[in-house]
């Protein structure tokens, strides 16, 4: 394998609670190759998160300075709060061979999908509706009222699905992140990346 070799970019979506986090955690267990790219944001920290390494949690005001000085990929606003990734960390990654995981929602996913056409799109879809609402009550991490909005946002999200290049289902969290995993295998295996090895052989 060419060391030089570019890492992909692997943007994951889904509703929030479809499972993105526990799925993306499996998967990272399984290669070696990959890293994730933690996401600024000025939704206050859950119970247990850990700064710099669930979000770098940031003010209104530092979030905006950061997006109007080009220091995000993409951003967007997610029920009430902003969110975004750090332009720096992924392309310097990229450029050591490092595959970049995003874990971010629709527009932001748009954004990606139209600035670097190349980058590997995956949805995560809950096994139903009625799983997806257990699981959110269940992470118990939210507001009733968040949980409902996030159930309405969720609706507004599946209906994007086909935008992706790939639909996962997290029934089994394990099986998710084996399909995962044949789909980054899969990418890699690209001739458009490839040809370079191609050139090497004709030329040895
Ligand atoms: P997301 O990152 O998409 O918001 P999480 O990974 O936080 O979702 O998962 C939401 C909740 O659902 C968590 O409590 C998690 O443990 C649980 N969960 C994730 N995947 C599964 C699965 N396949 N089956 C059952 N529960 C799951
Ligand atoms: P949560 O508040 O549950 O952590 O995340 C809410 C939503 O924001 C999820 O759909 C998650 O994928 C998305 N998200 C997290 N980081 C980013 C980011 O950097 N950019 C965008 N566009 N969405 C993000």
């Amino acid at each position: 394998m060419n060391n030089m070799e570019k890492g992909k970019l692997l943007v994951i979506s889904g509703p929030s609670g479809a499972g993105k986090s526990t799925v993306i955690s499996r998967l990272m267990a399984l290669r070696d190759d990959l890293c994730f790219s933690v996401s600024v944001t000025t939704r206050p920290p859950r119970p247990g998160e850990v700064e710099g390494k669930d979000y770098f949690f940031v003010t209104t005001q530092h979030f905006q300075e950061l997006a109007s000085g080009g220091y995000l990929l993409e951003h967007a606003e997610y029920v009430g709060n902003s969110y975004g990734t750090p332009r720096g960390y992924v392309e310097q990654r990229r450029l050591e061979g490092k595959s970049v995981i995003l874990d971010i929602e629709v527009q932001g996913a748009g954004q990606i999908q139209r600035n670097c056409p190349d980058a590997v799109s995956v949805f995560i879809l809950p096994p139903s509706g009625e799983e997806l609402e257990r699981r959110l009550r269940h992470r118990n991490t939210d507001s009733d009222e968040k949980i409902r909005e996030r159930l309405l946002q969720a609706k507004r999200e599946c209906a994007e699905a086909g935008r992706y290049g790939y639909i996962v289902v997290n029934d089994d969290p394990d099986e998710a992140a084996r399909e995962l995993d044949a789909i980054m295998t899969a990418e890699k295996c690209r001739a458009a990346d490839r040809l370079n090895l191609v050139t090497e052989v004709l030329i040895s």
